[in-house]
């Protein structure tokens, strides 16, 4: 259509009209327009309209004869004139054609939006007159506009999305730097539970609530957004502390852990939310959400349903824990790491029974402790690769030590949950044992209750077809981890470690006392051998013989100890084995 609007030619015509006497038209062209349903005017340089179609008059619903008194300039909103005369006088000046979306005034029914293009015509006289042609856009508008406005919308809570929480974080923090604003992540505790049990449907009802809650929460909808799945951005804006904030996410603490009627039923669920503040530093909008989200894992850390301010040290936190986990790929090639073997002796004699093998780092003249290096190898996957080569280690030291006449019992080695659940378990700890030519029943595996609860089914089976080699189970840290003691059955386990917490404790606190004795009893009661950890001193000692605690291990009797150490300590006497089978004789009785 552009290009028949340069053809387009006008015929002369009556007087009353203002139209150059020699712009070129002619009746097909005008009728063709007429026919086009669009827009078609000849307007001069000042935008005075010099004729128009009668489709025009209707299309705008002005009567013709309005029209060719009036500017076109009346007939746009008053946002779109200053384009529509730059427009016009550009397009007198170099003759360019031009086009625009240009705003109408509207009012009495005509459209909204035109996409309106000029073209210039020179007329015989000198004078300039320009053809203008347009076409109805306002659908088009209005559908772009909704789509923008749905771009930043969830269209599942109707709360913003990602890119609108982004955008809005970006106007903060750059607008209006003096007054303050926080940003809250928030994740919802245990959601997953409610889609796995309750299925999605209830899921997507908690989370449409949980946006409508925070609404009426921060009042201003503006300002809460989800991240997806079970994650809500909230953006406060005007707060100029930090303790502001915090108000507001105490409220939604709590807000949020009214029960919710979900099919019927009450349904609870908890929040863990990371705030940062926007006092310091100005920073990108993608560091403000790095900085909540770091926030919020710490709170997800220290036990959930509860808040936690960003703080520079968890970035040091998480700085050091990436370098940890850069230099334990090196760790493992360069042979940094090392087992030491701590003696779990008899009370009354202080005689060894077993060791445990406890992983040690030395990195760069500087010892890692086992309590950070392996929640990150947990992470990373390594702890795959590490905890079977601790148990191929571990087997052959024992066989080495047999080979010398220093006959250990029992070879304890601590099992982590990433490194149980792996399908190649099984394979793996049958192979270190038949690789070092040791009997099964000489390997004990430290897990945690935790381990066992994870995926009960799956560990029940595992722990019977690895029992049924001859290896045996300590519960480790018992008394620290899952609540139910119905599992003790369950399972075929052997030994109980009483955590060295309750061991620490047990000579001031009566509490703990209690929670030895009961430990130890139900320990006989169920067959198992007790073992207590983090013995330092000899009233803990003798408190625990006392009891009747059947193994003890600890610094009162040694420290973990190098292999050389520990020969050398059994060479020189400090170090006596004892003899009889203590794991045996319990499970067989
Ligand atoms: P754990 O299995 O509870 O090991 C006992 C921890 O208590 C060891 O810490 C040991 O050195 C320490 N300990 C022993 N006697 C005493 C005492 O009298 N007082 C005190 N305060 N502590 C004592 P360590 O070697 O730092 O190991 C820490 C944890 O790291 C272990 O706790 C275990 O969970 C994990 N770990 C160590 N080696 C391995 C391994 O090879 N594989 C896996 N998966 N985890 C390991
Ligand atoms: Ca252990
Ligand atoms: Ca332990």
């Amino acid at each position: 259509m552009t290009a028949l609007a340069y053809d387009v030619a006008l015929a002369p015509e009556p007087a009353d009209r203002r139209l150059p006497a020699a712009t070129p038209a002619g009746d097909e062209a005008w009728a063709l327009l007429e026919a086009s349903g669009a827009l078609a005017m000849w307007v001069d340089v000042q935008g005075r309209i010099l004729d128009a179609t009668e489709t025009t008059a209707d299309l705008l619903v002005y009567p013709l004869d309005y029209l060719r008194r009036a500017s076109l300039l009346d007939l746009v909103a008053l946002e779109s004139r200053e384009r529509v005369a730059q427009m016009l006088h550009g397009c007198a000046h170099d003759r360019a054609a031009r086009r625009e979306r240009v705003r109408m005034a509207g009012g009495i029914g005509g459209p909204d939006w035109i996409d309106l293009r000029a073209s210039h015509h020179a007329a015989a006289d000198g004078s300039t007159a320009l053809l203008l042609f347009g076409y109805d856009i306002s659908d088009w508008m209005e559908s772009q506009r909704e789509l923008s406005e749905r771009a930043f919308l969830d269209p599942l809570t109707g709360v913003g999305n990602r890119a609108y929480i982004r955008k809005r974080i970006e106007e903060c923090a750059s607008g209006r730097a003096g007054q303050g604003f926080a940003l809250a992540l928030m994740d919802l505790d245990g959601f997953k539970n409610v889609n796995d049990s309750l299925g999605h449907e209830f899921g997507d009802a908690l989370l449409k609530e949980v946006g409508a809650r925070l609404q009426d929460t921060v009042r201003t909808r503006q300002s809460v957004a989800r991240l997806g799945g079970d994650e809500f951005v909230l953006l406060l804006d005007g707060m100029p502390t930090e303790a502001d904030a915090v108000r507001i996410l105490e409220r939604v603490i709590h807000v949020i852990r009214q029960p919710f009627l979900l099919g019927g039923c009450h349904v609870r669920i908890t929040t863990s939310i990371g705030l940062a503040h926007s006092a310091g530093a100005p920073q990108s909008e993608s560091q403000w959400l790095r900085r909540a989200d770091l926030a919020m894992y710490e709170a997800k850390a220290l036990g959930k349903n509860r808040y936690c301010v960003y703080t520079p040290e968890l970035d040091r936190r998480l700085d050091e824990q990436f370098r940890i986990e850069q230099s334990m790929f090196e760790a493992v090639q360069n042979g940094e790491f090392l087992l030491h073997y701590q003696p779990i002796v008899w009370p009354g004699t202080g005689k060894i029974c077993a060791v445990e093998a406890l992983m040690r780092w030395e990195h760069a003249g500087k010892e890692i402790r086992p309590d950070i290096f392996i929640p990150v190898a947990e992470k990373n996957g390594l702890i795959k690769h590490l905890g079977a080569w601790a148990l191929r280690c571990a087997c052959a030291q024992l066989a080495a030590w047999d080979a010398q006449g220093i006959h250990v019992g029992h070879m304890s080695v601590n099992v982590s949950a990433v490194q149980f659940l792996h399908p190649n378990f099984y394979d793996s700890v049958r192979a270190a044992i038949q690789d070092a030519g040791i009997g099964a029943d000489r390997l004990v595996l430290e897990i945690t209750e935790s381990v066992l609860m994870t995926d009960p089914k799956a560990a029940e089976q595992l722990l019977l077809s690895l029992r049924a080699l001859g290896i045996r189970f300590a519960v480790d840290d018992f008394g620290t981890g899952y609540s139910s003691l119905s599992y003790l059955r369950r399972f075929p386990l052997s030994a109980l470690k009483v955590d060295r917490s309750f061991v620490a404790d047990m000579i001031d606190s009566p509490h703990a006392r209690t929670i030895v004795s009961a430990v130890l009893s139900l320990a006989r009661e169920l067959g198992l051998v007790a073992i207590a950890e983090g013995v330092e001193t000899e009233a803990q000692g003798n408190l625990l013989a006392a009891q009747g605690c059947d193994l003890v291990q600890g610094w009162r009797y040694a420290r973990a100890l190098s292999p050389a150490d520990f020969e050398s300590a059994v060479l020189d006497g400090k170090l006596v084995m004892g003899q009889g089978e203590v794991f045996t004789q319990r499970v067989a009785s």
